[in-house]
This record gives C-alpha cells, structure tokens and sequence, in this order.
C-alpha cells in the first residue's frame, strides 16, 4: 500500500496504472474507518483491480464548526485497517492541498437540494460535490463507491457524475450496522454511553414505520414516528419524511407509485445521526 499526501504524487502513480487498462476503484472517505467503509473497500476490489481510497475531512461540508473540530481523526488507526484490506494506494492530503484557493464554485442540485440533509445542513452538499468532483478529477476512477446509508448524498453524487459528464460508474453500497441494528458512522465514536444504548432505537422505528405501511396514512406514520423518536431521552428528530427514492420528494399517499424510502435525522445530545429504510 502506498500513502501519498500530494496530488501530483497521486496523479503519476494513477498514470502508470491507467497505462495498464486495469479497472481503477476509489472509495473516498473522511476517516476513522469502521467496517461500513471497508465494506466499500471490500466492494471495490471484487470488481476493480486498484482500489484507491482516501482520507480527508473535508471543511466545505460542514456547516457546522464544532462538527468539524470535533469530528474523529484517527489516521494511524485508519492506515493500518487500509493496510489490511490490502488497498493499493491511500490519498491522504492537507487542506492546503485540497483547497490552494477557496472553492467559489456553486452547484445547483434542483429539488434534490431542496429536501432532508439539503434543507437542514445548508451548503452541506455544495462542500460535499466540491471534494468529489476535486476527488474525481485527481483518481480519475473507473468506478466510485458510496454508501447506501448517506442516502441523499448518493443521489447527489449521481447527478453530479450526469451534470459535468464524467466517466465514472457510482456503485452504490448497502449500509451496514452493529449487531443491535444501529448504523455504523464515525460519529457513533462521540455518543456519550447513554445516548449510545438508545440509538438502535432508531433502526428499530424505521422497521415500525414499514411494518405501519398501509396500516395508517403517510401522515400519521410520520407523526408517530417523530413523535417515538423525540421521547426518547436526550433525542431531538431534525427530521424523519418518507420519500420517493429517485427524486427524494415527499411521498403524500402509499397509492403514489415507485419505490420508497424513510429517511431520518436525529439528535442524540449534540451528536446528529442518521439513517433510512426502503419501503417494500
Ligand atoms: P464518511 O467517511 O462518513 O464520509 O463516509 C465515507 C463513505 O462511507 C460514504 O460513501 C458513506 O456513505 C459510506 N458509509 C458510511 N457509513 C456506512 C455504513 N454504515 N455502511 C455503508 N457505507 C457507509
């Protein structure tokens, strides 16, 4: 495995390897790596013979500062797990790097902005498709690997790849969760024990809200279900919609066609999760 920190070092050892026509996989990431990454990592390499991965909390993407100062950094835990998984190259740049010049730039994502994390962390997702597409730009993927579990930015991202025509095939990856059904997340790291004991709660109220599917209205499921969600204690619900899984607009009625998914953002104390399930 190689660690590099510069673009430039990234870009040769990516030359050299395209020369070969090898399948290129990246898996970006902002660290204090959990089994959800490394099932992406595990992912790429079934399909892709280099498998990239890098490792950069990206500053553009928070909207909110102590989010950012307290976010997990662990890199030599990180490196060793990479190393493990027997990744062929980590990109691990500086903000320096990343940013020489502030990034002016603005993407509009239309009504898929306009929902959920879009509505709730304003400029999350402008940070979020300004590092990819920067990432992108650098690895030059064949194919790129997401997680099913940041939902909206999967949907993001793909229309990203559609807006400016690039050549990479999103892979999307199902989420993966402790054994009491929580969510693995880097910020499951700062749940104070309490708030951490509840937090399957929240898994186990999706699986209520399908299970309630035809039983009650749209309305009332997610009424109940925020209102489940806001009695437990130290748990505030940022949101919780029942969507259509392409355009990420509200569902009204079950009679409404097409898959659907319940999304979900909750506070548990000042840590914010979240999460989501698919209607069958
Ligand atoms: P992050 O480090 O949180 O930016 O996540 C990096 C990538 O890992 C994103 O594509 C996430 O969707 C994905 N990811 C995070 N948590 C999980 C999980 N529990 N299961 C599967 N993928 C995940």
């Amino acid at each position: 495995m190689k660690t590099l920190a510069t673009a430039k070092e990234l870009r040769e050892a990516i030359g050299n390897v395209k020369k070969t026509g090898q399948l290129l996989g990246f898996v970006p990431t902002m660290g204090a790596l959990h089994s959800g990454h490394l099932s992406l990592v595990e992912e790429c390499k079934k399909t892709c013979a280099i498998c990239v991965v890098s490792i950069f909390v990206n500053p553009t993407q928070f909207n909110d500062k102590s989010d950012l100062k307290n976010y997990p950094r662990m890199p030599e835990q990180d490196l060793k797990k990479l190393e493990d998984a027997q990744v062929d190259f980590v990109f691990f740049p500086s903000e320096k790097e990343m940013y020489p010049e502030e990034d002016t730039r603005v993407f509009h994502f239309g009504v898929l902005e306009t929902v959920m994390e879009g509505l709730h962390r304003p400029g999350h997702f402008n940070g979020v498709a300004q590092i990819v597409s920067k990432l992108f730009d650098i690895v030059q993927p064949d194919k790129a690997f997401f997680g099913e579990k940041d939902f909206q930015q999967l949907a993001i991202i793909k229309k990203m790849v559609k807006m400016l025509d690039l050549n990479v095939e999103v892979v999307p990856c199902a989420t993966i969760r402790e054994d009491d059904g929580l969510a693995m997340s880097s910020r499951n790291l700062l749940l104070t024990p309490e708030n951490r004991k509840n937090a399957p709660r929240i898994r186990k109220l999706l699986l209520q809200a399908v299970e309630r599917q035809h039983q009650a209205t749209v309305q009332e499921v997610e009424k109940e279900t925020v209102a489940a969600l806001n009695a437990i204690e130290n748990f505030k619900t940022d949101y919780f919609e029942i969507v259509h899984s392409d355009t990420l607009q509200p569902v009204t009625s079950w009679d409404e066609k097409g898959p659907k998914t319940a999304c979900v953002a909750v506070y548990a104390g000042k840590i914010r999760l979240i999460d989501n399930i698919r209607f069958l």
